[in-house]
């Protein structure tokens, strides 16, 4: 019985740390998109000549899988059509950094670089 105990309480408290570090995982996630954010944005104001250079070299199209729009938290803009594409509500005045993106190959958030349809050569 007590065998029975413990193996319920180690069930228990694998659930809860898998818990945090699904928690950990998405705080992290967050807060690298948000410092990535105004990082990118640092980088533009300096650099936007070797910025503009390298748009040349951009590949590919854009899914409209809308994952960079809440890459840390979700746009206001964003909304999705009926077949789950992402629609921005002011895809005409939107802002200059949305249209850039990515503007190099580093200018990409980590967690959903794979699935983004813009690439660039390495
Ligand atoms: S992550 Fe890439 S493919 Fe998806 S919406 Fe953004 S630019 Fe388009």
């Amino acid at each position: 019985m007590t065998e029975f105990i413990n193996k319920l309480e180690i069930k228990k408290i694998s659930r809860v740390v898998q818990k945090v570090q699904q928690i950990a995982s998405r705080i992290d996630i967050f807060c690298s998109a948000l410092l990535f954010q105004v990082w990118r944005r640092f980088y533009y104001v300096f650099n936007k000549r070797e910025i503009y250079h390298s748009l040349e070299k951009r590949k590919g199209n854009c899914l409209r899988c809308g994952r960079c729009c809440h890459a840390s938290f979700k746009c206001q803009y964003l909304e999705y059509d009926e077949n789950g594409l992402s629609l921005c509500k002011v895809y005409d005045r939107k802002p200059h950094m949305c249209s850039l993106y990515p503007y190099n190959s580093e200018d990409y958030f980590d967690h959903i670089k794979s699935t983004c349809g813009y690439k660039y050569d390495e």
